[in-house]
């Protein structure tokens, strides 16, 4: 937590105010300002305490530029590449006198908490809401923040880009972990799910992707083009994306009519076209294995971004950096349960995130006549699976539940050491059991929160008779290599 602005001269009065009277304006309420951070061990200061955003309005207007450098709070602008309205609809868990939301670089037009005016400061990522009066503990409000600029690319502590990305023909945005500060003003933490309209207005001969369903497309006289869509399920912030430039368009429908709407790089189309005709395939096969799938539309983004070689698990509409192979898919999709419907509490949880969208992959070899998940695991344990000694030796320098460092929350422990984490728990149970706890799972947090003393414990209630304690104490919790597969 790094904010220099101090909120103490309104806390003072008011609590000098209360020895005589209510204090806090108009309400008569006497509030505290929300925390800069929810006390995430990674990212302490992602998230912000106070509220629970309920809903996201975000209106964007993106001219791709190719020379502009990122604007700073501090120095002014040269251009507007992109110009933003977020409305954000909150629900206040506190008397809140003042409150943040997390956003990076942009300016700050104006602001207003339901339609009156209000002050706002800013601090490295936290832009400092003083609402006209306090607004009390249970209450629904709306901030509307009016932005533009040139958007940061934000750069994590592994080293990999995030936020706002141009790319030769427009623009992507990622967020995981951190990234969706870096485009609109947000409780940017996984803790905090939120259902999203997003309307984006780009030049003529530009399409612009997101999540969930496109509602419309409307072409205004000087030839831009306005596209609204809509989330209508839940999202975490790292979740939500757009993705701006020349696209190839499917439009399909799986077996069960779930609409499959997928947005191609021109370049990537002929290298895409038969692995993407699979996703009907891979969501029946998981929707067999995960059971339901909690969203009302699927699909993916292919386009190239120079040196941005990640897939993200972006909500309904994974993203792919090129043509993905079908294991990418098989993951990015598993991701739709584990990680998008069942979010981590924190981003110390990711391997219920990594671990099962892993697994997923080995399933759909085990189930497509290639290795056994068994198999898979031996190899990892023998240190055959990966060409590379320091690659097989990497998955036991930290348990998959404790990354040493937030630069390490994306490294293999979390994925096949997670993974395995989950083939010990198959083996310990059997099939039948194994599945019913994969399903019971994403059903008992869906659209929700979860973390690993969460799993555990429902793993634990779904298999009585049975002993994890020693798959949680060397395989999920413990230093160094476990001594037995
Ligand atoms: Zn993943």
């Amino acid at each position: 937590m790094s904010r220099s602005v101090p909120l103490v001269p309104t806390v003072t009065a008011c609590a000098l105010a209360l020895v005589l009277t209510a204090c806090g304006g108009t309400g008569g309420v006497h509030g505290t300002a929300g925390s800069a951070g929810v006390a995430d061990p990674y990212f302490p200061e992602a998230g912000n305490g106070g509220y629970d955003v309920t809903h996201y309005a975000l209106t964007l207007a993106y001219t791709p530029s190719t020379s502009d450098t990122p604007d700073t709070p501090d120095t002014p602008h040269t251009s507007t590449p992109l110009t933003g309205t977020a409305t954000i609809t909150a629900r206040a868990t506190q008397n809140l006198s003042a409150y943040d939301l997390d956003l990076k670089g942009m300016r700050v037009n104006s602001l207003t908490v339901d339609g009156k005016k209000a002050s706002w400061t800013r601090t490295d990522q936290e832009l400092t809401v003083r609402p006209p009066s306090t607004i009390p503990q249970g209450k629904t409000f709306k901030t509307t923040v009016h932005y533009s600029g040139t958007p940061e690319t934000i750069t994590d502590p592994d080293g990999s880009e995030e936020g706002w990305l141009p790319t030769a023909d427009g623009a992507l945005a990622l967020g995981e972990p951190t990234g969706a500060m870096g485009w609109f003003p947000a409780d940017d933490h996984p803790s905090d799910k939120a259902t999203y309209d997003l309307t984006i207005t780009v030049p003529k001969g530009l399409q612009a992707v997101s999540n969930g369903e496109l509602r419309t497309e409307t072409t205004t006289g000087d030839g831009r083009t306005t596209y609204s869509w809509r989330m209508t399920h839940p999202m975490a912030t790292y979740l939500a994306t757009v993705a701006i430039g020349h696209y190839d368009i499917t439009r399909t429908t799986t077996k069960n009519g779930l609409p499959v709407y997928t947005a191609v790089d021109p370049e990537e189309t002929a290298a895409s076209r038969k692995v993407l005709a699979k996703i009907p395939e891979i969501m029946e096969w998981e929707e067999y294995n995960f059971g339901p799938y909690p969203f009302s539309s699927t699909g993916a983004i292919v386009d190239r971004r120079g040196d941005a070689g990640y897939a993200l698990e972006t909500q309904t509409r994974p993203f792919f950096p090129g043509a993905p192979d079908t294991a990418t898919l098989v993951h990015e999709l598993a991701h739709q349960w584990y990680g998008d419907s069942v979010t981590p509490k924190t981003w110390r949880d990711m391997w219920l995130n990594e671990g099962f969208a892993t697994y997923a992959e080995w399933l759909w070899a085990e189930d497509h006549d290639g290795d056994t998940a068994q198999q898979t695991f031996d190899a990892l344990y023998k240190g055959t699976y990966f060409d590379d000694k320091s690659d097989s030796d990497a998955i036991w320098s930290f348990p998959p539940a404790r990354p040493t460092s937030a630069a390490h929350i994306s490294d293999s422990p979390v994925y096949e050491r997670g993974a395995m984490v989950l083939h010990k728990i198959r083996q310990t149970v059997g099939d039948a059991r194994f599945y019913d706890i994969v399903q019971g799972w994403a059903a008992a947090h869906r659209y929700g929160n979860a973390n690993t003393a969460d799993f555990t414990a429902y793993v634990q209630k779904m298999a009585p008779g049975k002993d994890f304690s020693g798959i949680w104490k060397d395989w999920l919790y413990g230093e160094g290599k476990p001594a037995r597969p």
